[in-house]
């Protein structure tokens, strides 16, 4: 016997409880079907090292896509807070500083690194114009797909050529002049995506870097990552919404009727799949779509004490924004080289994170009072096949490697400044793509489950949400869905819409 429902959710990530609040909202019944045993996916606070009250944002950290309407649709109490520091990518001596509005100091760094103001000018121009886009695209995403034409459209500026018809790395070399000053621009295209500066797959990235809420800024969820599916989860469950944890699905029939690893089934009117779409193919026994594999390497750190900069920059400024290193534009393109060729990268590049510099409510009042901070280190081109042969080995090697990068560039090393658990082990964690795959689910460690797509469906395709699949009564509602990735609600949202307006 199988259990009714109006609709049945497979994954409790995010995407899935924002799907489930709009539905049960709308009088549909419910039920998640959650393979771990708990709710999240990608966007969890856990107290990673069990002897510190610190609840880090394991997997993902930042907010930036998450429109401001979901929130207020479903009444959340979830607040993201600002940095004024956008970043610091530091050199032995000096650096370069980019304050969240652009000031004189953002001014003065640049004509230190650079010599003469040419370089700032740039920055000014390029980002006011991607701005424009945001402002245009972002609107369009909690709506049916727009065509590429009707987009275009809006944009009606040339930076429309520039982030979707010319490859990135051929405008920023047109644009910027400054080794350093490329690879700042060009990270955004490469988080969570291998890819060479001169392919299409870096300007998908680029793009969903730059256009949440119309802004693009990335912001620091107040109580952490976690805090999101917390106020879902009530939502859903004052919604009448049904869970069931430790329920991963091994089948899907035509019919709808949906098993799990417990042998129980639940039948839908409609099937929502929040986990990854080559995860949802196996299921329904149809072929996998083809997806780069994740890149990246995240590392959570818990500190006593902040580093101090061999450049002499405060590190409470220095790690409040994104700490970028090693990342120049040259790094970049010879980590992808080497990493394509299946060599792990002589200089991985990798940007960090400081959460407690913004929000210290993650920390028990002890750690703050001790001074305590977290950092989250994302080492970029380090493609899961590496890890293939030996995954403990590898990620020794390439963790070895960025914490000897990053103490070039430090006064205390890392190590020293790394709390201590009462063994002596140090409160470091790596998490390769192969044990995101295994912790949770990803596909080959690919953190938007598949690669990222246009904002836009082609001229003369039919209307969509850019969440249908092959099956007229199963939607995506993951981050592998058009418009999908990253920590944004929007393809739980455009499901729960496309059921209803089915
Ligand atoms: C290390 C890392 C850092 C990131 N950093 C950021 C960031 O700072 N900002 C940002 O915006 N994005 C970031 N992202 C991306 C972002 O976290 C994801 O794109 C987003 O969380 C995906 O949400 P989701 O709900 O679609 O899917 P997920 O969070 O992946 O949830 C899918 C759920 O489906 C479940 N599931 C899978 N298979 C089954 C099955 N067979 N049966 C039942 N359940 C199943 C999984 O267990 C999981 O709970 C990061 C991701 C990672 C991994």
């Amino acid at each position: 016997m199988s259990a009714s429902y109006d609709v049945v959710i497979i994954g409790g990530g995010h995407n899935g409880l924002v799907a489930a609040c709009y539905l049960a909202k709308a009088g549909k019944s419910v039920v998640i079907l959650e393979k771990e045993e708990s709710l999240g996916g990608a966007t969890v606070s856990q107290q990673v090292f069990p002897e510190f009250q610190a609840r880090l944002s394991r997997y993902s950290y930042l907010v930036s896509l998450l429109p401001q309407k979901i929130i207020d649709d479903l009444g959340l109490s979830f607040e993201t807070l600002g940095r004024d520091v956008a970043s610091y990518t530091p050199e032995v001596d000096g650096g370069l500083f980019v304050s969240s509005d652009w000031n004189t100091q953002t001014q003065e760094s640049f004509a230190a690194l650079t010599g003469s103001d040419s370089e700032f000018s740039s920055w000014k121009s390029f980002y006011n114009e991607v701005l424009h886009f945001a402002q245009v695209v972002a609107p369009t995403m909690l709506g049916p797909l727009p065509t590429r034409s009707e987009l275009r459209t809006a944009v009606s500026h040339p930076i429309w050529d520039a982030l979707i018809e010319k490859p990135i790395g051929e405008v920023i070399e047109e644009r910027f002049k400054n080794d350093l000053v490329r690879g700042v621009v060009l990270t955004d295209g490469l988080i969570g995506t291998f890819a060479n500066a001169h392919d299409f797959a870096a300007n998908r990235c680029f793009l969903y870097h730059l256009v949440g809420n119309s802004t693009g800024e990335w912001r620091v969820p107040k109580g952490g990552m976690g805090h999101l599916v917390k106020e879902l989860t009530n939502k859903a469950t004052s919604l009448g919404v049904t869970f069931k944890t430790s329920a991963e699905v091994t089948g899907i029939s035509p019919e709808r009727v949906v098993t799990c690893s417990d042998r129980r089934s639940y039948t839908g009117q409609y099937i929502l799949a929040n986990c990854a779409p080559q995860v949802l193919a196996k299921l329904m026994g149809t072929p996998v779509p083809e997806s780069l594999e994740g890149s990246q390497v995240k590392i959570n750190m818990l500190l006593h004490k902040l580093p101090r900069l061999k450049s002499g920059v405060d590190p409470r400024q220095g790690f409040a924004g994104t700490f970028h290193f090693d990342e120049r534009y040259s790094d970049l393109q010879k980590a992808y080289a080497q990493s394509a060729a299946g060599i792990v990268p002589d200089v991985v590049p990798a940007e960090m994170y400081c959460h407690t510099l913004t929000d210290r409510s993650i920390l028990s009042p002890e750690l703050v009072d001790a001074g305590y901070h977290t950092l989250t280190l994302f080492g970029i081109h380090t493609p899961a096949a590496l890890f293939d042969k030996d995954n403990e080995g590898t990620k020794k090697e390439i963790t070895a490697r960025l914490l000897r990068q990053l103490n070039t560039y430090l006064l205390d090393p890392i190590e020293e400044c790394l709390a201590k658990n009462s063994d002596g082990t140090l409160c470091i964690e790596v998490k390769s793509p192969l044990d995101l795959e295994e912790s949770i689910s990803l596909p080959r460690g690919n953190i938007f489950h598949k690669d990222l797509s246009f904002p836009f469906r082609e001229d003369g395709t039919p209307p969509s949400w850019g969440v249908e699949t092959t099956h007229p009564n199963i939607f995506i509602c993951g981050a592998g869905a058009v418009r999908g990735g990253g920590v944004s609600g929007i393809p739980g949202h455009n499901a729960a819409m496309a059921v209803l307006e089915g």
